[in-house]
């Protein structure tokens, strides 16, 4: 597994969490210090995962992308160096279809967005692509810009696009774990290899801060309270396990294992080699 950051990108706190009591937290708590704070900003990295196993070799989510017009001046028109080498995957699998998930799944090529990974297979589910392809009911799409038009439907016309499971298996060691609440399909990605267990959590905790506070949901949450729901189920299932945990946004992409911490919700404890 190698980790791929695109690059580090700071949130204010009330952009993701427009309800939370900023003054209530305590300003020394673990999570709202470096790495996962700089000075008053969430530290939300953007990147991907390549994952190789004996059969397959995964790209897990594929970042915000280059050269892509977004309206977040963040993810605006990027120019960032991307290591992966288009034939190297065979397989990207979409956790969901956010404009940070999907950007380098396309490149220019001089005339019109094209697959990056034309001999790869690229998996979503029926809920996901239904939504994001659908009447943007809830404004998500004028908000983040047209993405859905540069980065997915080109895989679609160009047959790339496979519609599978929530619970699909990709081969012996990979599997898809349903989630859904923060996008209608949004999917984990599992892992299972030489008796070790490792869980793609892609946005189902954006910032260590919803590690402490797991019913946090963010205002990028299709369904708030299904993303919770989901979150939680999560937590619990990895929670003082040896399961490492891979989200998507965390500083530099470090994994991690979940503990409960007994003043309430769990802690993250980083595992770096
Ligand atoms: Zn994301």
């Amino acid at each position: 597994m190698t980790p791929v950051v695109q690059f580090h990108y700071r949130v204010d706190p009330l952009l993701f969490f427009p309800d939370l009591d900023l003054a209530g937290l305590d300003p020394g708590a673990w999570y709202l210090r470096p790495p996962y704070c700089e000075d008053g900003f969430l530290v939300v990295d953007i990147g991907a995962f390549v994952v190789r196993t004996p059969e397959r070799t995964l790209l897990v989510d594929a970042g915000v992308g280059n050269g892509k017009a977004r309206p977040n001046a963040c993810f605006d028109r990027r120019a960032d160096e991307w290591l992966v080498a288009p034939g190297e995957i065979d397989t990207v699998v979409f956790t969901h279809l956010h404009v940070d998930h999907v950007g380098f799944a396309t490149r220019f090529d001089g005339s019109a967005w094209v697959p990056a990974f034309p001999d790869a297979r690229h998996l979503t589910t029926a809920a996901e692509l239904e939504y994001w392809t659908g009447t943007d009911p809830d404004g998500f799409r004028e908000r983040l810009g047209d993405y859905v038009g540069d980065s997915v439907l080109p895989l679609r016309a160009a047959g790339l696009l496979d519609v599978v499971a929530p619970d699909h298996r990709i081969c012996p060691e990979v599997r898809l774990l349903p989630a859904p609440g923060h996008t209608p399909g949004n999917v984990c990605v599992e892992v299972v290899s030489e008796g070790r267990r490792a869980v793609f959590a892609g946005d189902m905790v954006h910032h260590p801060l919803q590690l402490a506070r797991p019913s946090l949901s963010t205002d990028f949450c299709v369904h708030g309270a299904c993303a919770t729901h989901s979150r939680e189920a999560l937590l619990r299932d990895v929670a003082d396990t040896d399961t490492l945990l891979f989200p998507a946004h965390f500083p530099d992409a470090v994994p991690g294992r979940v503990v409960t911490d007994p003043a309430g919700g769990y802690r993250y404890e980083p595992v770096t080699r």
